[in-house]
Protein backbone atom coordinates (compact mmCIF):
# COMPACT_ATOMS: atom_id res chain seq x y z
CA UNK A 1 0.00 0.00 0.00
CA UNK A 2 1.92 2.82 -1.06
CA UNK A 3 2.72 6.58 -0.40
CA UNK A 4 1.52 8.54 -3.39
CA UNK A 5 1.78 11.67 -5.24
CA UNK A 6 -1.22 12.69 -7.04
CA UNK A 7 -0.68 15.63 -9.58
CA UNK A 8 -3.50 17.51 -10.74
CA UNK A 9 -2.56 17.07 -14.48
CA UNK A 10 -4.26 19.76 -16.55
CA UNK A 11 -2.87 22.59 -13.67
CA UNK A 12 0.14 21.21 -13.38
CA UNK A 13 0.74 21.37 -17.20
CA UNK A 14 -0.68 24.96 -17.57
CA UNK A 15 1.37 25.74 -14.69
CA UNK A 16 4.83 24.19 -16.48
CA UNK A 17 3.54 26.18 -19.64
CA UNK A 18 3.10 29.34 -17.54
CA UNK A 19 6.75 29.13 -16.13
CA UNK A 20 8.31 28.74 -19.30
CA UNK A 21 6.42 31.44 -20.85
CA UNK A 22 7.44 33.61 -18.29
CA UNK A 23 11.27 33.07 -18.85
CA UNK A 24 12.42 32.82 -22.31
CA UNK A 25 15.26 30.30 -22.85
CA UNK A 26 14.61 28.68 -19.46
CA UNK A 27 16.80 25.33 -18.48
CA UNK A 28 14.64 23.18 -16.48
CA UNK A 29 16.36 21.89 -13.86
CA UNK A 30 16.37 17.83 -13.01
CA UNK A 31 18.18 16.13 -10.40
CA UNK A 32 18.24 13.72 -6.95
CA UNK A 33 15.27 12.46 -6.74
CA UNK A 34 13.52 14.42 -9.86
CA UNK A 35 11.85 17.04 -7.46
CA UNK A 36 9.43 14.27 -6.47
CA UNK A 37 8.40 13.45 -9.98
CA UNK A 38 11.06 10.91 -11.24
CA UNK A 39 14.21 11.85 -13.71
CA UNK A 40 12.36 10.39 -16.40
CA UNK A 41 9.25 11.94 -15.82
CA UNK A 42 10.36 15.26 -15.86
CA UNK A 43 12.74 14.71 -18.94
CA UNK A 44 10.03 13.71 -20.86
CA UNK A 45 8.26 16.91 -19.52
CA UNK A 46 11.29 19.08 -20.82
CA UNK A 47 10.91 17.57 -24.07
CA UNK A 48 6.88 18.71 -24.23
CA UNK A 49 7.81 21.65 -23.00
CA UNK A 50 9.62 22.28 -25.90
CA UNK A 51 12.95 23.51 -24.50
CA UNK A 52 16.20 22.84 -26.36
CA UNK A 53 18.38 22.06 -23.46
CA UNK A 54 17.65 20.66 -20.33
CA UNK A 55 20.41 20.43 -16.65
CA UNK A 56 20.55 17.78 -14.66
CA UNK A 57 23.21 17.55 -11.51
CA UNK A 58 25.37 14.88 -11.65
CA UNK A 59 26.85 12.59 -14.48
CA UNK A 60 25.18 9.60 -13.09
CA UNK A 61 21.49 11.44 -14.40
CA UNK A 62 22.53 12.18 -17.60
CA UNK A 63 21.34 8.46 -19.25
CA UNK A 64 17.57 8.93 -17.69
CA UNK A 65 17.56 12.29 -19.23
CA UNK A 66 18.78 11.63 -22.18
CA UNK A 67 16.45 8.56 -22.69
CA UNK A 68 13.19 10.66 -23.19
CA UNK A 69 14.86 14.25 -24.01
CA UNK A 70 16.78 14.92 -27.52
CA UNK A 71 18.63 18.11 -26.61
CA UNK A 72 21.43 19.25 -24.86
CA UNK A 73 21.85 17.97 -21.35
CA UNK A 74 24.01 20.17 -19.20
CA UNK A 75 25.79 18.86 -16.06
CA UNK A 76 25.67 21.05 -13.48
CA UNK A 77 27.97 19.51 -11.08
CA UNK A 78 31.53 20.13 -12.98
CA UNK A 79 33.38 17.87 -14.43
CA UNK A 80 36.40 16.35 -12.77
CA UNK A 81 39.01 14.38 -13.67
CA UNK A 82 37.77 11.42 -11.15
CA UNK A 83 34.63 11.38 -12.81
CA UNK A 84 34.53 8.03 -14.56
CA UNK A 85 31.21 8.23 -15.39
CA UNK A 86 31.14 10.89 -17.27
CA UNK A 87 29.16 10.33 -21.07
CA UNK A 88 30.86 12.33 -23.42
CA UNK A 89 28.67 12.62 -26.68
CA UNK A 90 27.03 15.50 -28.66
CA UNK A 91 24.25 16.07 -26.30
CA UNK A 92 26.47 16.27 -23.41
CA UNK A 93 27.79 19.71 -21.59
CA UNK A 94 30.55 19.99 -19.35
CA UNK A 95 30.30 22.31 -16.24
CA UNK A 96 34.05 23.50 -16.02
CA UNK A 97 35.32 25.55 -13.00
CA UNK A 98 39.34 24.75 -12.53
CA UNK A 99 42.07 25.28 -15.41
CA UNK A 100 43.21 21.81 -15.00
CA UNK A 101 39.86 20.45 -15.79
CA UNK A 102 39.56 22.45 -18.58
CA UNK A 103 43.17 21.40 -19.86
CA UNK A 104 42.02 17.62 -19.34
CA UNK A 105 38.74 18.03 -20.95
CA UNK A 106 40.62 19.42 -23.79
CA UNK A 107 42.80 16.58 -24.79
CA UNK A 108 40.11 14.67 -25.32
CA UNK A 109 38.91 13.62 -28.67
CA UNK A 110 35.84 14.68 -30.20
CA UNK A 111 35.99 18.57 -28.95
CA UNK A 112 34.02 18.46 -25.65
CA UNK A 113 31.26 21.05 -24.76
CA UNK A 114 31.81 22.66 -22.03
CA UNK A 115 30.47 25.86 -20.04
CA UNK A 116 32.66 27.92 -18.13
CA UNK A 117 31.59 28.51 -14.98
CA UNK A 118 32.35 32.20 -12.36
CA UNK A 119 32.96 31.39 -8.76
CA UNK A 120 29.92 33.74 -7.27
CA UNK A 121 29.03 35.03 -3.61
CA UNK A 122 28.19 31.28 -3.15
CA UNK A 123 31.84 29.82 -3.28
CA UNK A 124 30.58 26.30 -4.76
CA UNK A 125 32.31 26.39 -7.72
CA UNK A 126 33.94 28.29 -10.48
CA UNK A 127 36.81 30.59 -12.06
CA UNK A 128 37.84 33.47 -10.38
CA UNK A 129 37.91 36.29 -13.10
CA UNK A 130 41.81 36.14 -13.60
CA UNK A 131 40.79 32.40 -14.28
CA UNK A 132 38.51 33.20 -16.75
CA UNK A 133 40.49 34.93 -18.48
CA UNK A 134 43.37 32.49 -18.48
CA UNK A 135 40.82 30.09 -19.76
CA UNK A 136 39.64 31.54 -22.70
CA UNK A 137 43.03 31.23 -23.83
CA UNK A 138 42.86 27.38 -23.06
CA UNK A 139 39.69 27.21 -25.63
CA UNK A 140 41.60 25.18 -28.40
CA UNK A 141 40.10 21.54 -28.15
CA UNK A 142 36.72 22.06 -26.86
CA UNK A 143 33.62 23.89 -27.81
CA UNK A 144 32.32 26.78 -25.80
CA UNK A 145 28.60 26.60 -24.97
CA UNK A 146 28.26 29.59 -22.77
CA UNK A 147 29.49 31.01 -19.19
CA UNK A 148 27.44 30.00 -15.82
CA UNK A 149 26.83 31.63 -12.40
CA UNK A 150 25.24 30.11 -9.83
CA UNK A 151 24.18 32.70 -7.50
CA UNK A 152 22.54 32.11 -3.58
CA UNK A 153 19.11 31.87 -2.84
CA UNK A 154 18.72 35.19 -1.18
CA UNK A 155 15.94 37.41 -0.74
CA UNK A 156 18.64 41.16 -1.70
CA UNK A 157 19.02 41.99 -5.41
CA UNK A 158 21.78 39.67 -7.03
CA UNK A 159 22.09 42.89 -9.50
CA UNK A 160 25.07 44.06 -8.97
CA UNK A 161 26.88 40.82 -8.26
CA UNK A 162 25.87 39.86 -11.62
CA UNK A 163 26.63 43.29 -13.55
CA UNK A 164 30.21 42.86 -12.05
CA UNK A 165 30.35 38.94 -13.02
CA UNK A 166 29.49 40.22 -16.16
CA UNK A 167 31.88 42.61 -16.52
CA UNK A 168 34.69 39.30 -15.86
CA UNK A 169 32.87 37.49 -18.58
CA UNK A 170 33.34 40.74 -21.21
CA UNK A 171 36.74 41.28 -20.16
CA UNK A 172 37.90 37.56 -20.64
CA UNK A 173 37.09 37.79 -24.50
CA UNK A 174 35.40 34.33 -24.59
CA UNK A 175 34.15 33.76 -27.54
CA UNK A 176 30.42 33.15 -26.59
CA UNK A 177 27.38 35.38 -25.79
CA UNK A 178 25.57 32.35 -23.64
CA UNK A 179 25.22 32.95 -19.82
CA UNK A 180 23.16 30.61 -17.82
CA UNK A 181 22.24 32.12 -14.70
CA UNK A 182 20.67 30.09 -11.81
CA UNK A 183 18.04 31.78 -8.66
CA UNK A 184 17.94 35.04 -10.31
CA UNK A 185 14.24 36.45 -9.90
CA UNK A 186 12.53 37.16 -13.45
CA UNK A 187 12.67 40.48 -12.98
CA UNK A 188 16.36 40.52 -12.10
CA UNK A 189 16.52 38.38 -15.49
CA UNK A 190 14.79 41.40 -17.37
CA UNK A 191 16.90 43.79 -16.07
CA UNK A 192 19.96 41.99 -16.98
CA UNK A 193 18.78 42.07 -20.34
CA UNK A 194 18.25 45.38 -20.60
CA UNK A 195 22.13 46.07 -19.39
CA UNK A 196 23.45 43.33 -21.49
CA UNK A 197 21.06 42.90 -24.91
CA UNK A 198 24.04 41.41 -26.75
CA UNK A 199 24.04 38.59 -24.56
CA UNK A 200 21.69 35.32 -23.96
CA UNK A 201 20.53 34.96 -20.76
CA UNK A 202 19.59 31.25 -20.00
CA UNK A 203 18.06 30.68 -16.49
CA UNK A 204 18.08 27.63 -15.05
CA UNK A 205 14.81 26.88 -12.96
CA UNK A 206 13.93 23.48 -11.31
CA UNK A 207 11.56 24.21 -7.95
CA UNK A 208 9.98 27.02 -9.43
CA UNK A 209 8.91 24.71 -12.42
CA UNK A 210 8.36 21.41 -10.93
CA UNK A 211 7.05 22.59 -7.24
CA UNK A 212 6.16 26.23 -8.44
CA UNK A 213 2.02 25.26 -8.04
CA UNK A 214 1.99 23.48 -4.68
CA UNK A 215 -2.12 23.37 -4.70
CA UNK A 216 -2.00 21.03 -8.13
CA UNK A 217 0.15 18.18 -5.76
CA UNK A 218 -1.17 16.67 -3.00
CA UNK A 219 0.98 13.25 -0.87
CA UNK A 220 -1.22 10.39 0.86
CA UNK A 221 -0.12 7.90 2.83
CA UNK A 222 -2.36 4.82 3.27
CA UNK A 223 -3.80 3.54 6.25
CA UNK A 224 -2.68 -0.14 6.74
CA UNK A 225 -3.72 -1.34 10.17
CA UNK A 226 -5.53 0.64 13.08
CA UNK A 227 -5.32 -1.24 16.46
CA UNK A 228 -7.36 0.50 19.49
CA UNK A 229 -5.04 0.26 22.88
CA UNK A 230 -5.92 1.48 26.57
CA UNK A 231 -3.98 3.41 28.56
CA UNK A 232 -0.53 1.35 29.51
CA UNK A 233 -0.86 -1.36 26.43
CA UNK A 234 2.99 -2.62 25.05
CA UNK A 235 2.92 -1.31 21.31
CA UNK A 236 6.38 -0.64 19.19
CA UNK A 237 9.73 -1.68 18.50
CA UNK A 238 10.83 -0.39 21.42
CA UNK A 239 7.39 -1.46 23.92
CA UNK A 240 5.84 1.45 25.07
CA UNK A 241 3.27 2.01 26.97
CA UNK A 242 0.14 4.13 25.79
CA UNK A 243 -0.09 7.22 27.63
CA UNK A 244 -3.80 7.02 26.81
CA UNK A 245 -6.68 5.10 25.91
CA UNK A 246 -6.36 5.59 21.51
CA UNK A 247 -6.05 3.90 18.97
CA UNK A 248 -2.18 3.05 17.08
CA UNK A 249 -2.53 3.85 13.44
CA UNK A 250 -0.43 2.28 11.14
CA UNK A 251 0.06 4.29 7.86
CA UNK A 252 2.28 3.77 4.60
CA UNK A 253 5.54 6.26 4.77
CA UNK A 254 8.18 5.44 6.63
CA UNK A 255 11.92 6.52 6.76
CA UNK A 256 13.03 4.63 3.04
CA UNK A 257 10.66 7.48 1.71
CA UNK A 258 12.54 10.01 3.35
CA UNK A 259 9.44 10.35 6.28
CA UNK A 260 11.56 12.08 9.09
CA UNK A 261 10.26 13.06 12.92
CA UNK A 262 9.32 16.88 12.88
CA UNK A 263 10.82 19.35 15.37
CA UNK A 264 9.12 18.31 18.38
CA UNK A 265 5.76 20.19 19.58
CA UNK A 266 5.65 23.51 21.57
CA UNK A 267 8.86 24.47 23.15
CA UNK A 268 11.80 22.80 24.24
CA UNK A 269 13.03 23.90 27.17
CA UNK A 270 12.73 22.02 30.31
CA UNK A 271 10.18 24.59 31.36
CA UNK A 272 8.20 23.67 28.25
CA UNK A 273 8.27 20.07 29.14
CA UNK A 274 7.21 20.68 32.90
CA UNK A 275 4.35 22.63 32.00
CA UNK A 276 3.39 19.93 29.02
CA UNK A 277 3.87 17.02 31.63
CA UNK A 278 1.73 18.87 34.25
CA UNK A 279 -1.18 19.20 31.58
CA UNK A 280 -0.90 15.32 30.97
CA UNK A 281 -0.60 16.12 27.08
CA UNK A 282 0.40 13.34 24.81
CA UNK A 283 3.88 14.89 23.85
CA UNK A 284 4.80 14.98 27.29
CA UNK A 285 5.22 11.47 27.15
CA UNK A 286 7.51 12.24 24.45
CA UNK A 287 5.82 11.96 21.33
CA UNK A 288 6.91 14.06 18.35
CA UNK A 289 4.57 15.23 15.80
CA UNK A 290 4.26 13.86 12.70
CA UNK A 291 3.65 15.02 8.96
CA UNK A 292 0.87 12.94 8.80
CA UNK A 293 -2.79 14.77 9.39
CA UNK A 294 -5.83 12.87 10.36
CA UNK A 295 -9.01 14.21 10.98
CA UNK A 296 -7.71 18.00 9.92
CA UNK A 297 -5.15 17.75 12.34
CA UNK A 298 -1.06 16.64 12.55
CA UNK A 299 -0.83 13.82 14.68
CA UNK A 300 2.15 12.27 16.81
CA UNK A 301 4.10 9.73 16.08
CA UNK A 302 3.85 7.38 18.92
CA UNK A 303 7.22 6.07 17.95
CA UNK A 304 9.87 7.09 15.22
CA UNK A 305 8.97 6.10 11.89
CA UNK A 306 9.97 2.50 10.71
CA UNK A 307 11.65 1.72 7.49
CA UNK A 308 8.41 1.57 5.12
CA UNK A 309 5.40 2.46 7.53
CA UNK A 310 4.99 5.02 10.60
CA UNK A 311 2.63 4.30 13.67
CA UNK A 312 0.84 7.27 15.00
CA UNK A 313 -1.52 8.09 17.93
CA UNK A 314 -4.68 8.87 17.66
CA UNK A 315 -6.56 9.90 21.19
CA UNK A 316 -9.47 8.66 22.34
CA UNK A 317 -12.43 10.18 20.05
CA UNK A 318 -10.65 11.19 17.23
CA UNK A 319 -12.14 9.68 14.44
CA UNK A 320 -10.00 6.56 13.09
CA UNK A 321 -10.11 6.30 9.64
CA UNK A 322 -10.13 3.13 7.69
CA UNK A 323 -7.59 0.62 6.79
CA UNK A 324 -7.45 1.68 3.08
CA UNK A 325 -8.03 5.23 3.37
CA UNK A 326 -5.64 7.51 2.52
CA UNK A 327 -4.26 10.44 4.95
CA UNK A 328 -2.55 13.50 3.74
CA UNK A 329 1.53 13.94 4.59
CA UNK A 330 3.38 16.86 4.36
CA UNK A 331 6.47 15.97 2.40
CA UNK A 332 9.70 17.99 0.99
CA UNK A 333 9.39 16.79 -2.36
CA UNK A 334 12.94 17.03 -2.63
CA UNK A 335 13.76 13.82 -0.24
CA UNK A 336 10.85 11.91 -0.68
CA UNK A 337 10.83 8.95 -2.79
CA UNK A 338 7.21 8.16 -3.56
CA UNK A 339 5.80 4.53 -4.35
CA UNK A 340 4.05 5.77 -6.88
CA UNK A 341 2.53 8.96 -9.04
CA UNK A 342 -0.68 9.14 -9.98
CA UNK A 343 -1.24 12.14 -12.70
CA UNK A 344 -5.28 12.87 -13.08
CA UNK A 345 -6.19 14.10 -16.98
CA UNK A 346 -4.96 13.17 -20.12
CA UNK A 347 -2.90 15.99 -19.99
CA UNK A 348 -1.08 14.73 -17.14
C1 LIG B 1 19.80 22.71 -8.38
C2 LIG B 1 20.36 23.82 -9.18
C3 LIG B 1 19.51 24.73 -9.82
C4 LIG B 1 18.02 24.66 -9.67
O1 LIG B 1 17.70 25.07 -8.38
P1 LIG B 1 16.19 25.28 -7.92
O2 LIG B 1 16.34 26.01 -6.63
O3 LIG B 1 15.60 23.92 -7.73
O4 LIG B 1 15.50 26.08 -8.96
C5 LIG B 1 20.07 25.72 -10.59
N1 LIG B 1 21.41 25.80 -10.74
C6 LIG B 1 22.26 24.95 -10.14
C7 LIG B 1 23.72 25.11 -10.37
C8 LIG B 1 21.77 23.94 -9.35
O5 LIG B 1 22.62 23.10 -8.75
Amino acid sequence: MPLTLYVDGPRWSRHLDAVRDAHPGIVPVLKGNGYGFGLERLAERSAELGVDTLAVGRYEEVAAAAGRFDGSVLVLTPWRPFETRAAYGDHVVHTVGRLEDLRALAGREHRPRVVLERLTSMRRHGFSAAGLREAAGLLGGVTLDGVAFHLPISAGSHLTEVDRLMTDVVAAGLPTRRVYVSHLGPGEVEALRRTWPDYELRPRIGTGLWLGARDTLAARATVLDAHAVERGDVYGYRSRTAPAAGTILVVSGGTAHGIGLEAPTGGATLRDRAARVAKGGLDAAGFVRSPFTVGGKLRLFAEPPHMQASMLFLPAGAPAPRVGDEVDVRVRFTTTTFDQTVVSGAAG
